[in-house]
């Protein structure tokens, strides 16, 4: 195994039931990856993770330790093919297009507003500049993203739903509804078991909905 630029507090995944299952699911979807590792959760409180890391070739997949302590192997897989859902259906790369998109579509408003008196006169300010309608942009745009947020929350569901889907049809729905559960439970705070997804989104599906959808796929395929 190359354990070449290997981080400090990573290790590879040692042999036993969690890497034969992990093995599996990665040949069974397809998936190329550059190892398998356990970060040392100690240094990120009680989150338990998975993650990806790297692009292209160079990923690597990495679990917490204290997410391979509070889950059996089946849950760890179920996991992981959750979040193998996320990147399958191209997930990361569709938030990172729509906030850029958001921002593009932000950057036109201003410009046109820039371009027109009553954007000024409007909002009580008499003289028009580029340096006004700035400060005017911010301040009126919480307005606009307020309206945004549920939107914003539908695809971030659906998202979920899809990557459970995924997560269901490789690894069984029912082992993914025990890890949530035991997931919830540990860490509060936590409302999805991956943090890579909420670096782009903060809105997620309550877990008795996840486990309803899931626990419907199960009995479908059942
Ligand atoms: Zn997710």
């Amino acid at each position: 195994m190359n354990t070449g630029g290997l981080r400090r507090g990573w290790r590879p995944l040692e042999e036993g039931e969690v890497a034969e299952r992990v093995k599996s699911l990665l040949s069974r979807t397809g998936f190329q990856s550059n190892g398998v590792y356990v970060m040392d959760g100690s240094r990120r409180s009680g989150h338990g993770n998975a993650y990806f890391t790297g692009f292209g070739n160079n990923k690597r997949i990495v679990f917490f330790d204290t997410l391979l302590k509070q889950l059996s192997a089946e849950q760890v897989e179920a996991v992981l093919a959750h979040e193998l859902g996320h990147f399958k259906k191209r997930h990361i790369i569709k938030g990172f297009i729509l906030s850029a998109a958001m921002s593009l579509a932000g950057f036109a408003i201003l410009a046109w507003l820039m371009k027109n008196a009553w954007f000024y006169t409007g909002l009580g300010v008499e003289q028009s500049s580029t340096y006004m309608a700035l400060i005017l942009f911010v301040l009126i745009s919480p307005a606009f993203t307020y309206f945004l947020s549920p939107a914003l929350s539908w695809v971030s569901r659906k998202h979920e739903f899809e990557a459970d889907a995924f997560a269901a049809n490789q690894s069984g729905g029912r082992h993914l509804v025990s890890a949530l559960i035991t997931l919830y439970r540990e860490n509060a705070s936590t409302l999805t078991p991956d943090a890579l997804h909420s670096l782009f989104y903060d809105s997620h599906p309550p877990a008795s909905i996840r486990i309803r959808h899931l626990e419907e796929i199960d009995h479908g395929a059942a």
